[in-house]
């Protein structure tokens, strides 16, 4: 699993990858799970977290509520008794178990958003949860000598959250995409001028690692050159 070491030593482990990452934070006996990926998911995520020892999950922290990041959070919930957080924008979606399809932002991704939308409620839906707790625009965690701070980073979905690790990692969900080459657009956003001014914040934050819910880590450079590239934020 590849892990990611700040310069405190605080260390960040891709937990899950393939169609949605996972990550869990760690320091001493806590362990903090960003995200829970799609259904089917469940077991490969027992099982990693096993296999690094974590048999106890203190938060779990949902980069937003689509169905591909948070299907296994009322599960995992009960297993380990952990405390949910989720950004404010999104709680009455969980509750319902459901959290509609973004637009596109692709002429592909466009169709497909549309086509989804009607057969959403077959495909996007999940277990219901409530979190404990709702985070508006920003919410201080850190722990065990951690600084985390949880930003809302809203675009892609209204309530999209960042977690920032020391002030050098951010798990960003899908508000950066890491899949495809030289660009890091997601194909589906519900508001794009508010997607641009959340890689602004990002790169304000003075993280120098993104790591995004979908493929690879993201660098300060690629980032920079993207909302440069678009003059995407005009103040
Ligand atoms: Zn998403």
């Amino acid at each position: 699993m590849e892990t990611f070491i700040t310069s405190k030593g605080s260390r960040v482990i891709r937990i899950l990858s393939g169609r949605s990452n996972c990550y869990i934070v760690k320091s001493g006996s806590v362990n903090l799970l960003v995200d829970t990926g799609d259904g089917s998911a469940y077991n490969k995520l027992i099982k990693g977290l096993t296999s690094l020892n974590c048999f106890t999950v203190d938060y779990i922290v949902l980069t937003h509520s689509h169905f591909d990041h948070c299907a296994n959070t009322s599960q995992l919930a009960k297993r380990y008794g952990c405390k949910i957080i989720l950004s404010k924008n999104e709680s009455r979606m969980v509750s319902a178990g459901i959290t509609p399809i973004p637009k596109g932002t692709l002429f592909a991704t466009k169709i497909l958003s549309s086509l989804g939308r009607k057969y959403e409620n077959s495909f996007a839906s999940y277990p219901p949860f409530t979190p404990d707790i709702e985070v508006e625009e920003c919410l201080d965690l850190s722990i065990q000598g951690i600084n985390i701070k949880i930003i809302h980073t809203p675009g892609h979905s209204a309530g999209s959250l960042s977690i920032l690790v020391d002030k050098e990692i951010a798990m960003v969900g899908d508000t950066m995409f890491g899949i495809f080459p030289g660009s890091i657009l997601p194909p589906f956003a519900d508001d794009l001028q508010l997607l641009y001014k959340s890689w602004k914040k990002l790169l304000d934050s003075g993280c120098s690692s993104f790591l995004p819910g979908h493929g690879k880590k993201i660098d300060r450079k690629l980032l920079n050159s993207q909302i440069k590239k678009q003059n995407y934020v005009k103040n």
